[in-house]
């Protein structure tokens, strides 16, 4: 009976800035990246659902940490990047694995997008349209580039890109509004990041998430996915931050560089 109920997302915030997911149908529910046993929990309880999996995109531990806890109390399955080294996954997954929940009939599909580190996996409910991509992708930003290459994360980046515009973008930490910050300095004439900074900041100031945003306005308002834009190349040049002859890659260095040292 409950594979027919629908799905639906919990927000559960957790640490200074990081959000953990819980997909649920009212019943049960799969935790995405629970670095907090605790709030995880707690959200269970208030909720009244039974947690029947765990997804984690990488090995850090404020998306990992509370994995063994949760353990003690469910026995369920770990998914996990078959290239991560942490021993509590229990069902290693590779690019373009399906992820099978079926006390819920929900199917999501791994996309392996290193980058951010080596093993980083974003899962992907297509059936929703719901993207939990972990580091990879923020709102309004990218994660850093700790263990890949810029290649890699530039890679990784188009193909979340590919996504349709509608999907819903759940991304694991609330720094919308300083990367708008970057993302108007970086494009100053970009009319719907004006427009985004008005919408996230009245968010914000009610206490409320800027997460989850879409594909088509990160598309539109991102820089990191906007290395091929000439209206962006073209005030970046202006600035003298980029040669006339430049690539996506030499674009999306250029952004993720300056961001590294932005303040
Ligand atoms: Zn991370």
């Amino acid at each position: 009976m409950s594979q027919s109920r629908a799905l639906g997302v919990l927000t559960v915030p957790a640490f200074k800035d990081n959000y953990l997911w819980l997909i649920h149908n009212g019943c049960y529910a799969v935790a995405v990246d629970p670095g907090d046993a605790d709030e995880i929990q707690a959200a269970l309880t208030q909720h009244h659902l039974q947690l029947v999996a765990i997804l984690l995109t990488h090995h850090h531990k404020d998306h990992s940490g509370g994995i063994a806890q949760l353990l003690n109390t469910y026995q369920v399955p770990v998914f996990g990047p078959k290239s991560c080294s942490l021993d509590c996954i229990t069902h290693p997954v590779g690019h373009h694995d399906t992820v099978d929940v079926p006390e819920m009939g929900l199917q999501l599909m791994a996309l392996h997008v290193p980058g951010h580190t080596l093993d980083h996996t974003a899962y992907i409910a297509t059936s929703h349209g719901w993207l939990f991509c972990g580091d990879t992708l923020f709102a309004a930003g990218c994660g850093r580039v700790f263990e890949g290459t810029y290649e890699q994360m530039l890679a990784s980046l188009d193909l979340l890109a590919s996504m349709p515009d509608e999907t819903l973008v759940f991304c694991a930490h609330e720094y919308t509004l300083s990367n708008l910050r970057f993302a108007l300095a970086a494009d100053p004439e970009n009319r719907k990041l004006h427009a985004r900074l008005r919408v996230d900041t009245d968010k914000r100031a009610h206490v409320r998430p800027t997460v989850p945003s879409t594909l088509g306005l990160e598309k539109q308002t991102n820089p990191f996915l906007r290395c091929r834009a000439p209206d962006l190349i073209g005030q970046l040049q202006a600035q003298g931050r980029l040669g006339q002859d430049c690539s996506p890659l030499d674009v999306f260095a250029a952004l993720r560089e300056w961001k590294n040292v932005f303040k």
